[in-house]
């Protein structure tokens, strides 16, 4: 099934927005192992949009639009499709009654701006908007499928994953591609590579490694006719990564650090607390803002100078002994945290960063009341990468304790 993605909206072309729509549609139809051949961005212009619909129409079978779906005068999509189709919109009668029970508790009347969401033309079915007013449009004609979606990403996404993708996978006869993300912390690219180097070589699956600010990602991509072929071929491909780099890996496709730690604490009924210095506030903010963290996370101390570690309760001799920064200073930033915001796990993150030479260390502390364990991090870059490195460096270690000690 040829298919070609037309994302609507002026933003987009005048570099206000950036097409994230596109995106993840192209990756959902290769997963679906549906050919994309174009992506043709059109402004919300309504003479522009027919003639790319009538283009796309001339070349695929399958045409996916984004955003134009809302009630202002500027979004014109629907009319477009109608007049590609020469089909003429009505009000629909079932529509309308939903957006009737939708407005029933806005005072005064349903605006007529709105109204026009609710026209269809005969080859539309509506596919359902549960977080929003604008319905979509799945337009059967003349061996052609059109879907219309509205612009805003996490309608569009919902929608296609409850109204389109469950009737296009019903199509699609061709294979199917599955791809899964092995997450790896502290070994470099290139010896990930060396590591996996024979199922680099392979043609189905294919593996290929991508550098991220959390670490080198190995990419498993399967071809079958059949889902579960291509699945099982993945599987199969994870557990010989599994095999290799076992101790490096911490997560796996939407996982990121702080929610991995999350789980773990959750798991655990353990509660964290945080100290830190070099990264700024990043680590506690990191933390903070994971789903659910209230449930695990205390707080964290902010200390940007040794002052003010003293302060919070870290002693004068262990700065004077081994520096303000160090491993067991963290040691005992992590101690004060667990301390002082009463946690059972203090973790402390301190550094020496010298932006100008692009270099330095940090160093994790871990605290509880049964153990406590330090770790040293090498950093590579910019002030701001060696900050976020740190942060992820201090999540990987607290997992791995987690794990391992508690
Ligand atoms: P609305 O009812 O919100 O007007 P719509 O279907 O008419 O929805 P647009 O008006 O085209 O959609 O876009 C609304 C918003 O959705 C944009 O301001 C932008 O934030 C987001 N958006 C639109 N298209 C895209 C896209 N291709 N990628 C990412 N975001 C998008
Ligand atoms: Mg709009």
């Amino acid at each position: 099934m040829k298919t070609e993605i037309v994302p609507v909206g002026t933003e987009i072309l005048l570099g206000n927005i950036v097409d994230t729509d596109s995106s993840f549609l192209a990756n959902q139809l290769s997963m679906l192992g549906i050919d994309l051949y174009f992506i043709s961005t059109v402004g919300d212009n309504r003479e522009r949009l027919v003639d790319t619909l009538t283009r796309a129409w001339e070349r695929a079978d399958l045409i996916i639009v984004t955003g134009g779906l809302g009630p202002t005068q500027d979004d014109i999509t629907r009319e477009a499709i109608g007049q590609l189709v020469g089909e003429e919109l009505r009000v629909d009668e079932d529509l309308w009654q939903e957006l009737q029970g939708l407005f029933r508790h806005h005072p005064g009347k349903i605006p007529q701006s709105n109204m026009r969401q609710t026209a269809i033309i005969p080859s539309a079915q509506a596919i359902p908007n549960r977080m929003g007013t604008a319905p979509g449009w799945w337009v059967e004609k003349d061996n052609h499928i059109i879907v219309a979606l509205p612009g805003p990403p996490d309608e569009m996404k919902l929608m296609w994953q409850e109204g389109v993708q469950p009737k296009l996978e019903q199509r699609v006869t061709g294979e199917v591609i599955l791809s899964r993300t092995i997450k790896t912390f502290r070994l470099a690219e290139a010896r990930v590579e060396e590591l996996v180097t024979p199922l680099l070589k392979l043609s189905n699956p294919t593996l290929a490694t991508y550098i991220h600010p959390d670490g080198v990602y190995l990419r498993i991509t399967a071809k079958a006719r059949e889902r579960e072929e291509a699945q099982r071929l993945i599987s199969r491909s994870e557990e010989r990564i599994r095999k290799i780099l076992s101790p490096h890996i911490w997560g796996v496709d939407d996982d990121t650090l702080d929610s991995v730690v999350g789980e773990l604490l959750k798991a655990k009924n353990l509660s964290l607390a945080t100290m830190e210095s070099c990264s700024e506030g990043l680590l506690c903010s990191t933390i903070a803002g994971g789903r659910d963290s209230r449930r695990y996370f205390k707080g964290g101390l902010l200390a940007c100078c040794d002052e003010a570690k003293i302060a919070c309760g870290v002693g004068v001799s262990m700065i004077e002994a081994y520096g303000g920064e160090s491993t067991e200073v963290s040691k005992a930033m992590a101690e004060t945290a667990r301390t002082k915001l009463q946690a059972d796990i203090g973790i402390g993150l301190g550094g020496n960063m010298n932006p100008d030479a692009n270099s330095g260390d940090a160093f994790t502390g871990l605290s509880s009341d049964r153990f406590e364990q330090s770790f040293t991090h090498v950093l590579r870059g910019n002030h701001a990468r060696m900050k976020q490195r740190s942060v992820c460096a201090a999540l990987f270690d607290l997992r791995k304790i987690l794990l391992e000690e508690v």
